[in-house]
């Protein structure tokens, strides 16, 4: 049984998927782990760290697809590399199956069973492997504080002999893991926050970390799915909660914007018009860029003044603090892994219900409903 962790393909990717503590786990219950040769490099690990904790360190990438058993991934592996891999192996890692379905058929056809981290049901079981709050702990503390860096002012109230500097003034839209993250930070950094989700949930734990709630009456809308994620809105429901957003935008110095509907384009929240309502020299910085973004004149993975308004849209935020992102997401996977590595052999149950939800592929076909239906939206439109 051999686990091989490679150096991640994407550009602007820091993080390893597993760290050196996960790897003296794993080699202590006797698999055997290799590492490609400066895949931890990125995040604070050598390769003397990795062969410490018990792996094997290789130059051979094209080996290690062809070799390994199980492949614990942040990213996706392109598709040549996919075409290469073992057959009947595993890959765990953020697949992006409902985003990018297509990007996954190279390994389907190969045989490779798939398993998407965003897929993990969000039950109190898998609450340990849920690495999309881990990642969006880390993204919503990033944006204030590199926002923070840009804005032409300072955070806190501070009185001096020169006279007193009001504290910031910062608008959180989306209050959920990476939202309620970019609010207590920002507080903590002594900014006045005021925050927006169309969760009623949220309206308590914005509150709790001292925060305004910007309150909008949907009539009782229901916003919410059985899995405490928002739902897609109506047209008029968004519109509702873009004119009290546009009206808030008018007094801030940052918008942090982290809204994100799963399997959706994420909600347009800030169109062009609201945006040219803010004050020059103000700050949007818009988490959801990877989903098509919050702000109308959002780029991902770029940034854009508009009427001296920048607009940040950062592709890939967690991979920024690659030290912590790689340690909590290599514990998230660890903890997943233990339910497919039992007394060193693959043993994958399929009526667990963590994998069952998170298992997009097998045995040469997609097994996700969703993702199979995602597919066949896509060859409509083809
Ligand atoms: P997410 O990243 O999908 O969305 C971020 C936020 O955007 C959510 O709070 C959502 O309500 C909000 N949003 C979506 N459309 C909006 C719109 N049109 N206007 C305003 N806000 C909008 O969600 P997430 O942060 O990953 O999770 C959301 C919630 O799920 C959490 O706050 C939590 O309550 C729950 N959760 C539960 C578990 C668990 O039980 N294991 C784990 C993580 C999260």
């Amino acid at each position: 049984m051999l686990i091989a962790i490679l150096k991640e393909a994407r550009g602007d990717e820091t993080r390893v998927a597993l760290t050196p503590d996960a790897v003296k786990s794993l080699a202590g219950k006797g698999f055997s782990v290799a590492v490609e040769s400066n895949a931890g490099l990125q995040s604070g690990a050598s390769d003397g760290d990795y062969q410490a904790a018990g792996a094997t360190i290789s130059q051979n990438r094209a080996e290690l697809l062809a070799c390994a058993d199980v492949v614990p991934v942040v990213n996706l592996p392109p598709a040549e590399e996919q075409e290469k891999m073992k057959s009947g192996s595993v890959v765990i890692g953020f697949l992006r199956p409902l985003d990018d379905p297509a990007a996954l058929t190279p390994a389907v056809k190969r045989g490779v069973t798939l398993f998407s981290m965003e897929l993990v049901p969000r039950i109190t079981r898998a609450q340990s492997m849920d690495a999309l709050s881990s990642m969006a702990t880390v993204a919503g503390y990033k944006a204030v504080i590199a926002a923070a860096d840009h804005l032409p002012k300072l955070f806190p109230l501070l009185m001096t002999a020169a006279g007193t500097i009001p504290p910031a003034k910062v608008l959180v839209l989306g209050a959920g893991v990476a939202g309620l993250q970019a609010i207590a930070t920002a507080r903590r950094l002594g900014a006045v926050v005021e925050a927006y989700d169309v969760r009623a949930a949220a309206g308590e734990q914005v509150k709790s970390l001292g925060a305004k709630f910007i309150e909008v009456d949907l009539g009782g809308l229901q916003t919410e799915d059985k899995g405490g994620y928002a739902k897609e809105l109506s047209p008029e429901a968004l519109e509702l909660g873009r004119q009290a957003i546009a009206t808030a935008a008018k007094n801030v110095d940052l918008v942090i914007t982290t809204a994100q509907v799963p399997g959706r384009r994420a909600p347009l929240m800030l169109p062009t018009a609201a945006v040219e309502g803010m004050r020059p020299g103000s700050i949007i910085f818009d988490l959801a860029a990877p989903a098509g973004g919050n702000c109308e004149l959002t780029k991902c993975g770029e940034t854009v003044i508009h009427h001296g308004v920048t607009i940040f849209g950062p592709a890939n935020l967690p991979a920024e603090v690659p030290a912590h992102a790689s340690m909590l997401y290599s514990r998230n996977l660890s903890n997943f892994m233990q339910l497919i590595l039992k007394k060193g052999e693959l043993s994958i149950d399929r009526a667990d219900e963590i994998i069952a939800g998170s298992c997009v592929a097998t045995g040469g076909e997609f097994v996700n409903e969703k993702v199979s239906a995602a597919l066949a939206a896509l060859k409509v439109h083809a």
